[in-house]
């Protein structure tokens, strides 16, 4: 029989009635003056009952000493069988624990930090490492074994070999060349969340966005990414967009979009014209009458110019 289907929801009396042993097990297990009144009592089963008391010990508001007291079957006498201090309905808990991993916030990272990734990150998924592969000159190599078996095709009179392309090597190479023999790569879930959060911050839902006079798209300031993600973003060089060196998305925008609003060039002034087809009178000193003008004809007038 289990122990569940034996538990008496009826306290049993005697044990209800051991209040003062049940106080005097608490108060010896607590500190002076800290169990307070007689709050409650639960059954826990056949002949076994817990008594609660208010602690009134500071910073443990809402917590309860619990006297447990039991009795043998057809036994008069009550015995202790544990003193615990247990949180109450409303007692002030600490938050809850919640491991280092999952407390991590992005910029927690400082310099000389070590991050380890779980073996398991649903972000990352194998890359094409080529370490599985043998190396294509090795003597396990499919490739070697096949460029040998033509080779010894080769020496049989009448059957000219076809030389197969050690094609898995040629691929390693040149992946190792791109950079691309990385243990793991972002996953289809890690490229996801990493769209999801750039359009977050750059994205064209950003009130800069909706106030931009065109997108990034058709901005001579985006330059391009790479890979799958470069279809829809981007990086921002403009020095003066609060998006400089951020990954925009292609349909986030700014104020600062290269042809939103070209300068206009500052105005030239007009060459001076020179009429060659009159001749001006110049004087040399300047006329005893202020206001007179000098006759042509005058012995002291030059003449500039030609007529
Ligand atoms: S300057 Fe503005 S519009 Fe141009 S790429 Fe940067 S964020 Fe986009």
């Amino acid at each position: 029989m289990s122990a569940a289907t034996t538990r008496s929801r009826t306290p049993d009396r005697l044990c209800a009635e051991a209040v003062d042993l049940a106080r005097a097990a608490a108060e010896e297990a607590a500190a002076p003056g800290v169990v307070g009144e007689h709050v409650g009592l639960v059954s826990e089963g056949d002949r076994v009952v817990t008594h609660f008391f208010e602690c009134k010990e500071l910073g443990y508001r809402g917590w309860r000493w619990a006297a447990t007291v039991t009795r043998a079957s057809r036994a008069k006498i009550v015995t202790l069988d544990e003193v615990v201090l247990l949180p109450g309905p409303d007692a002030l808990l600490a938050p809850e624990w919640v491991p280092w991993s999952e407390r991590l916030r992005p910029g927690d990272l400082g310099p000389g930090d070590l991050l380890p990734t779980d073996q398991d990150d649903l972000r990352l998924e194998p890359g094409y490492s080529g370490e599985e592969e043998p190396l294509p000159n090795s003597v396990v190599s499919h490739e070697m074994a096949e460029l040998a078996e033509a080779e010894d095709a080769d020496v049989t009179p009448g059957t000219p070999a076809a030389q197969p392309t050690p094609s898995r090597g040629s691929i390693a190479a040149v992946a190792e060349e791109l950079g691309m023999r990385r243990a793991r790569v972002l996953s289809r879930y890690g490229l996801h969340v990493a769209a999801d959060r750039w359009e977050e911050s750059y994205g064209p839902k950003t009130a800069m966005a909706q106030a931009a006079p065109a997108t990034c798209q058709t901005c001579g300031f985006l330059s391009p990414i790479g890979g799958s993600l470069g279809q829809a973003f981007g990086v921002c060089a403009n020095e003066f967009s609060p998006a400089d060196g951020r990954v925009v998305s292609l349909a986030y925008g700014c104020g600062g979009h290269s042809e939103a609003a070209v300068m206009p060039k500052p105005p030239q002034p007009a060459p001076p014209v020179i009429d060659e087809t009159r001749v001006d009178p110049f004087p040399l000193r300047p006329a005893r009458d202020s206001g007179s003008v000098p006759e042509a004809g005058d012995e002291e007038t030059a003449e500039l110019g030609h007529s």
